[in-house]
């Protein structure tokens, strides 16, 4: 991606939510950081020859389109009624990077249905590997799929939980299906070559509104409620 191209992605996607985030949890070196997580993002991501779809989505290996109308791209619930997603982290990371990854992996913990746990021996599970970039597939796809953390610039709560929930089969919110009603995009300052970015796309919305802060919060309230929403509606249809 051309630094002309993203900064314009980037203003985009910021719409008029560009706010500072107080990052809960930098690292543990470092003080606390003001970062605007969208930023950050596409900024890594500049360097990345990855075809990356809405700026930090891995195209699928096995889908044609960043879509799902099976629950195969779901992760399973357990019989206790938990979705346990199995995760490793690359030896590349330092002890207080691999813990920011685990602290905010926990955040899950306290707030919805998802559990995510060490791997033993799962055939699916997330590899959190040190690529260039910060960037993750759309829900499960089956196997060793990573989440690519750049050491250097990725391994922030915030950004972390942007790339699981995308794991766990989230998209962003400005090319879901009824985008229209809640923002306008301006697509007299969009790039021809990035216009597929900015596609909407077959969402399920869950009945949940637009959420304006997703662009700023990494785990917000209707990011909570759409995650036990959509893991609940699997445990009812496929158990
Ligand atoms: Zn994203």
């Amino acid at each position: 991606m051309t630094p002309s191209a993203s900064l314009l992605l980037l203003l985009l996607l910021g719409l008029s939510q560009a706010l500072p985030l107080q990052e809960e949890g930098g690292k543990e070196d470092e003080a606390p950081d003001i970062v605007d997580i969208t930023t950050r993002i596409l900024t890594s991501n500049e360097g990345s020859d990855e075809i990356l779809l809405e700026g930090d989505l891995l195209a699928p290996r096995t889908r044609n389109a960043i879509i799902c109308y099976t629950q195969n791209c779901f992760w399973k619930k357990n019989s206790s009624g938990l979705v346990t997603v199995p995760f490793t982290v690359s030896r590349e990371f330092t002890r207080s990077e691999k813990q920011v990854i685990v602290n905010a992996l926990q955040g899950f913990h306290s707030k919805t249905c998802i559990r995510f746990v060490p791997r033993n021996n799962e055939i699916d599970y997330i590899s959190v590997e040190n690529k260039v970039g910060c960037y993750s597939y759309f829900g499960k796809v089956g196997g060793r799929q990573m989440v690519s953390l750049q050491r250097q610039s990725c391994v922030y709560y915030g950004i972390i939980q942007h790339e699981f929930k995308h794991a766990l089969g989230f998209r962003h919110e400005h090319t879901r299906s009824d985008r229209d009603d809640y923002v306008k995009i301006n697509w007299a300052n969009i790039d021809p070559q990035m216009a597929y970015n900015f596609d909407k796309q077959v969402t399920n919305n869950q009945n949940t509104p637009y959420d304006y802060t997703s662009i700023i919060q990494s785990l917000s309230y209707w990011d909570i409620t759409r995650i036990n929403k959509l893991y609940s509606y699997y445990k009812l249809s496929s158990l």
